[in-house]
């Protein structure tokens, strides 16, 4: 049982030190109560289904050469399908 003793101790050892080297690190960040002072992030519109939201949310494609932002990936699914048909002129 002491390899047990020893692993416990290693590992509050281990927490220890986690916490030591990152103090205090403000955790409570998704809350969507007014994150003031944090506007970093631009809405871009779906083109699928032309909903807003946050591009760090999205999923990001490259069409030709415009950049292209999704909601989901079910609305990106979609997209290719409606534009695969149709050739690439
Ligand atoms: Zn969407």
């Amino acid at each position: 049982m002491r390899l047990l003793i020893i692993g416990i101790l290693v590992y509050l050892l281990y927490r220890a030190w986690k916490s030591w080297q990152h103090p205090s690190v403000p955790h409570s960040q998704n809350d969507s109560s007014e994150n003031a002072g944090q506007i970093d992030d631009i809405m871009v519109k779906d083109p699928f289904c032309n909903v807003y939201f946050p591009r760090s949310k999205g999923i990001h494609m490259q069409i030709g050469d415009r950049d292209v932002y999704f909601c989901s990936a079910k609305c990106r699914d979609g997209f290719l399908e409606t534009h695969s048909g149709q050739g690439n002129t």
